[in-house]
């Protein structure tokens, strides 16, 4: 039996709730495969700071480097608490750091739209039409402009630099080229290559890569094209490749299609990280390992803390990603996609989705949890 070690970060608002129902169907897979799950709790943003003083504690850190992978909730407190000592720079402090301490270089945000919730998308009907799809945005985390120089050299001039090397686009191109090849077959990859010079490097590594994969059909488009595209028709993409900038845009505008961002999972893949000495022979040699981290894509939810009301399906599908990336479960992962799909198809919902007038069962938090629980 395998055994996988998972660190628990629920941090605040509704992430306890939530990791909660994802814990429950963790244990449910256990039931139907021969998996152990050890899964320890740590604290992580506001919730830890009346502890430690710090909103990524060393015991938190220990934790991470012990485990295989991450389920983590969301952190942030009440959006008019922001600068009180425990929520000042929270999300900075602990899941901008935590994607650091992992060595985090590429982040998956699948966008699922249900054309049972089509009513919840923003997008006209006709636009989405009447089948469901799900577009998955790969956004490159580790380079870009983000990571430039950043510097005022004078009161009235402000330089951010940008730059990217061949290894880390050859290694996005590589998993995007993967993805798209175990899904629909078509990759869309953004760049702005009429202007950056990181975008043709971007594009050359892209077109290269693709000679490798001839079974997918590849595109580039410019960036600004691509907004425009999704918007007018989404349906035309599947698999979504981005620099960094660029990815932290797009995948913020399909995070609206679904209609709530209680149904978005993400994950993102660390680098390999030292994590402490070989013990068990006399070299000490230093251990290394990636450890990927999986949490909703939206935040703390403060507004809906401690009602039960919260949607878990992003949890749940972020806990379905662990599997899938992490642990190689692809079977188990793809169970959990499909029980949440019929508890949608089922018609039954939790606030953020529910539709007064339809033919539809309200369910709090936790009864959708034990519903995807009783479908797996
Ligand atoms: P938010 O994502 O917490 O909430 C925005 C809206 O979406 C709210 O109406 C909320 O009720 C709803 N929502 C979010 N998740 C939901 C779920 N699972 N089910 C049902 N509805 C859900 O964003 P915000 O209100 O702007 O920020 C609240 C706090 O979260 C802030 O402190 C912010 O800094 C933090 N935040 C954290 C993360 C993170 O941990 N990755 C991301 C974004 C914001």
């Amino acid at each position: 039996m395998n055994t996988y070690n998972i660190a628990l970060l629920p941090g605040d608002g509704i992430g306890e709730e939530v990791c909660m129902e994802a814990v429950k169907v963790l244990r449910r897979i256990e039931e139907k495969y021969a998996v152990e799950f050890k899964i320890t709790g740590g604290l992580i943003g506001g919730a830890a700071w009346p502890e430690f003083g710090n909103h990524f504690p060393n015991e938190t850190k220990a934790l991470v480097e012990k485990s295989d992978a991450v389920l983590f909730g969301s952190v942030g407190g009440p959006v008019n608490a922001q600068f009180e000592p425990q929520w000042k720079d929270c999300e900075k402090n602990s899941i901008l750091a935590i994607r650091k301490f992992i060595g985090a270089s590429i982040n998956l945000r699948p966008a699922p739209i249900f054309k049972e919730l089509a009513h919840f998308c923003p997008l006209r009907s006709d636009i989405i039409g009447d089948e469901s799809f799900e577009i998955l945005v790969i956004r490159e985390l580790s380079g870009g402009i983000y990571f430039g120089e950043h510097s005022r050299p004078d009161a009235n001039t402000a330089l951010d630099t940008s730059s990217y090397d061949r290894p880390t686009i050859e290694k996005i191109a590589k998993f995007s080229f993967q993805a798209a090849q175990n899904r629909n077959k078509t990759l869309h990859s953004i760049d702005k290559a009429n202007v950056l010079e990181t975008s043709r490097l971007w594009r050359e590594v892209f077109e290269t890569e693709a000679k490798n994969w001839p079974e997918v059909q590849f595109h580039n488009l410019y960036v600004d094209n691509a907004v425009q595209q999704l918007v007018k028709w989404p349906k035309q993409f599947d698999v979504i490749a981005c620099p960094n900038l660029f990815g932290d845009i797009i995948s913020d505008l399909t995070s609206v299609f679904p209609g709530s961002l209680g149904m978005l999972g993400s994950a993102s893949f660390g680098s390999k990280i030292e994590t402490g000495l070989q013990t068990e022979t006399s070299d000490m040699r230093p251990v290394s390992k990636f450890i990927h981290l999986y949490e909703p894509s939206g935040g703390s939810a403060p507004d809906l803390e401690g009602k039960n009301v919260a949607n878990p399906i992003a949890q749940i599908y972020s806990a379905a990603m662990m599997l899938r990336h992490s642990f190689e479960m692809h079977e188990a992962a793809d169970s959990i996609e499909a029980a949440v799909l019929k508890t949608i198809q089922t018609g039954f919902r939790t606030g953020d989705i529910y539709a007064e007038g339809q033919d539809e069962t309200k369910l709090s938090c936790s009864e959708m949890g034990d519903k995807i629980c009783e479908y797996l």
